[in-house]
């Protein structure tokens, strides 16, 4: 097969003009980061924040063009613009309404098709095992024979392919759609699939959830009961947009049981309150410790705050997770601790948070066409 070069790349876009001035996407300086790896391709283009969603047609022609080049199996071209860093607090603070997807030039649908329900697991912050508990979940709902798909919307460090023990690129099929790469009877998407794992990324705003929405929208999913978005941490611009550009049935919200850390929770409530999706719950993770040599429970932190949160918020307690090394060493080598000790403890912890979770999306749904309006023949 031909090989794709750069050059070849930069020629093909040279013929992409705009149609403001005619002058082509090249010239303008508007094409950074190509990246080329055995025929997938990818770049972004450069484009004023105010432009970003009239930039769409632009995007997709750049993608037409260098699809056409022979030997390229795959295009992700993605809209970057220069967008004011904002804190956490703010980015909430000045959420748009529910519904002004539409006025921001995203897709308004609230659903996708054959996908019954899209839960996000999330977290105030890093570290507090919001990945793990994902995989478990996934996993964990796998065994109970639900249809499930895993999202890695965490494009600044994707770890799903080291925690579901997958390599390699995804086919492309047909119209350029990606087949989901799967393992454990999950269906698997992540940024980690396409972009090579040491490349630096710079992502901004438009940028994320172009990738997003090409991760949800242009992969072949097939009929999923459920699909879990495992976010990036932490409640800023870019955990805001997805809550609220992402059609979301519910969340779920990770925790350690330190004060710092709720604080944190609460936080990533208001934000998916403020984008009205409900929060189905809160998961204690590394609640207590469990001594693996003589059993004993240790309550290391203040163990049970993430209960009395929830109380307090009026959202579920979904289940709580001890801090055990064998979760941690399960998880390193990409076999959840679901699958490498089914009869375990962890392994039941999870699994009733799983069905919980589930509960909660029937009941969604069950709510949603409970408030489907009835249509009067005339
Ligand atoms: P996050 O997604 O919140 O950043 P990760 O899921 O990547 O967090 O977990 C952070 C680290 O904590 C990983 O090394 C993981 O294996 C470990 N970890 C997560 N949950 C537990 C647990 N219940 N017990 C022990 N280690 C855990």
């Amino acid at each position: 097969m031909a090989e794709v070069t750069r050059e070849a790349i930069l020629q093909a876009l040279e013929n992409v003009r705009r149609s403001d001035n005619g002058q082509d996407v090249v010239s303008l300086g508007m094409i950074t980061g190509v990246v080329v790896r055995d025929g997938n391709v990818g770049f972004a283009i450069e484009v004023e924040a105010s432009e970003g969603a009239a930039s769409e047609p632009l995007r997709q022609a750049c993608e037409a063009a260098v699809d056409a080049i022979p030997g390229v199996l795959s295009v992700t071209a993605v809209l970057t613009a220069e967008r004011a860093a904002q804190s956490g607090a703010q980015a909430a603070d000045q959420a748009p309404p529910p519904g002004g997807a539409a006025q921001a030039g995203l897709p308004e649908s609230r659903s996708i098709p054959g996908i019954a329900a899209i839960v996000a697991v999330a977290s105030g912050k890093g570290g507090v095992g919001k990945s793990t508990t994902a995989v478990n979940l996934a996993v964990a709902l796998a065994a109970d024979g639900v249809r499930v798909g895993l999202l890695d919307c965490d494009v600044y460090g994707p770890s799903i392919p080291r925690l579901m023990r997958l390599s390699g690129k995804p086919d492309v099929v047909g119209d350029s759609h990606l087949s989901p790469m799967e393992n454990y009877d999950v269906k698997c998407m992540s940024i980690g699939f396409l972009v090579e794992e040491d490349t630096p990324m710079i992502w901004r705003g438009p940028m994320v959830m172009s990738a997003l929405e090409q991760m949800l929208k242009g992969v072949r999913w097939g009929e999923l009961d459920i699909l879990l978005c495992d976010l990036p941490p932490g409640t800023g611009d870019a955990q805001l947009t997805m809550a609220q550009n992402v059609p979301l049935t519910g969340a779920v919200v990770v925790s350690t049981p330190q004060d710092i850390a709720l604080m944190d929770v609460r936080r990533g409530i208001a934000m998916f309150e403020k984008v009205d999706v409900p929060v189905f719950g809160i998961v204690e993770n590394m609640s207590y410790f469990l001594c693996p040599h003589c059993g004993e429970r240790s309550e290391i932190f203040a163990h049970g705050g993430a209960r009395e949160t929830a109380a307090r918020l009026g959202v579920d307690f979904l289940g709580e997770i001890p801090l055990d090394g064998d979760i941690r060493a399960t998880s390193d080598v990409g076999e959840p601790i679901v699958l490498a000790q089914p009869e375990s403890a962890h392994t039941a912890a999870y699994r009733g948070i799983a069905r919980r979770v589930l509960e909660q999306c029937r009941a969604a749904q069950d709510g949603a066409e409970r408030q489907a309006p009835n249509i009067v023949m005339m």
